[in-house]
């Protein structure tokens, strides 16, 4: 069976060259970056090489750059230092944000007492800048905003220029979980006054298990995990120096060929939407991902009007990989926080939403093959929303 991969905003394949610049890594440079001899003054060098890079490519210094072992535990160590050693008692965030983000914020709100304000988003998935400005007007406690650059499920992109800027003049620290716009788009934090992001290589084609978070030096933040010095002791622990190698060339790669993969995947994007749409009566669209602007080009989250718990599975057993963002109200799974806070009862009772994501590798013919996939499974099922209310 010819498999088909739609599933990037979870991960994707790792690039031939990712996997080539990893091995010659692993076997020249095996030294531990923290020795004096040559070794490991090499592997330093192959780190220290990669950290500039990223630099770059975000006009900031390379002191800003932490690795870490992933998007978790960027956004992880982010809160929680915010909160341990910056003195953060308010934390302003939204219920569309990544687990990794929500749950730091539950666990400084259980453990530290910290106050915690969400921001509802409307039917669109959008938030209510007023709102945040409202928020901030209205304590004088300590506050860091943490708002998501993209939504992994529905694919809206906020302004973080704007927020930063509402955050500055209200005196807040701003993070943004920017694991899902890292290396997809360019991004200037010289000109973006974000305090704090984070980035994870297997989402944009580099391994698993390597991230970096960036932490503006201004803000003082401290490490959570101790030991040795490494990652100017804000990151205790050997690092990682294939998986860094490989995040250097996985991010040289999106950079050197960002206007050749954008536009493809924009093309992509866009036939999957017409053929969709075309060809699934009564299939909308969540959030703003069937717009070109404010939504992520390499995601699209569909509303199927029918509700069919199984549909990934049933998908999966045609070759075809894709992400159940699942609003289903029975079942084994439970429903998805972003799902509950966009869609209405009845869609929720009535509709299946679906993720489909893209790379640069992706083709016409996989969109055709997910089509037919569909088209097929939906035959056996009574469209159910044509009067589904919307919320
Ligand atoms: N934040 C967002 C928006 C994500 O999509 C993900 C991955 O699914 C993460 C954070 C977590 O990243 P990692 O898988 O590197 O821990």
């Amino acid at each position: 069976m010819n498999k088909i991969y739609l599933d990037n905003a979870a991960t994707t394949p790792l690039s031939e060259e990712v996997i080539d610049a990893m091995v010659e890594t692993m076997k020249v440079n095996f030294g531990n970056p923290s020795s004096t001899h040559s070794f490991g003054q090499e592997a330093k060098i192959a780190i220290e090489n990669v950290r500039r890079q990223i630099a770059d490519y975000l006009h900031v210094t390379p002191a800003e750059i932490i690795f870490t072992s992933c998007g978790t535990e960027s956004n992880n160590m982010i809160i929680k230092s915010c909160v341990e050693h910056l003195g953060v008692e308010r934390i302003i965030s939204s219920p569309m944000e990544h687990k990794c983000v929500s749950e730091s914020i539950l666990d400084m709100k259980n453990r530290k007492g910290v106050e915690v304000a969400y921001i509802r988003p409307n039917e669109k998935g959008d938030i209510d800048l007023a709102k945040l400005e409202e928020l901030l007007k209205n304590s004088d406690k300590k506050t860091l905003v943490s708002l998501m650059h993209a939504n992994n499920e529905i694919g809206n992109i906020v302004d973080i220029k704007k927020i930063a800027q509402i955050c500055k003049e209200n005196n807040a620290l701003f993070h943004s979980d920017t694991v899902q716009t890292m290396a997809h788009m360019n991004l200037d934090l010289s000109d973006i006054p974000v305090d704090f992001a984070s980035c994870s290589a297997h989402k944009f084609h580099g391994p698993k298990g390597i991230g970096f978070a960036f932490i503006r030096k201004a803000t003082g933040l401290k490490g959570i995990i101790t030991g040795g010095p490494q990652e100017r002791s804000l990151r205790a622990g050997t690092e990682n120096v294939a998986g860094i190698a490989g995040l250097g060339k996985a991010l040289e790669l999106s950079l050197n060929n960002m206007e050749a993969y954008t536009q493809h995947i924009q093309n992509i994007k866009q036939y999957a939407i017409e053929r969709i749409a075309a060809e699934i009566p009564g299939v909308k669209f969540n959030g703003r991902s069937s717009e070109a602007e404010n939504s992520l080009y390499t995601v699209v989250s569909l509303l199927l009007p029918y509700k069919n718990p199984l549909i990934g599975l049933q998908l999966d057993m045609k070759g075809i990989a894709v992400s159940q963002g699942s609003a289903c109200s029975s079942g084994a799974s439970k429903p998805s926080m972003v799902m509950m806070m966009i869609l209405s009862e009845d869609e929720m009772d009535h509709c299946t939403p679906l993720r489909v994501s893209f790379s640069h590798m992706t083709t016409k013919n996989d969109i055709d093959s997910l089509v037919n996939a569909l088209k097929e499974i939906s035959k056996d099922f009574v469209i159910e929303n044509t009067n589904v209310e919307h919320r």
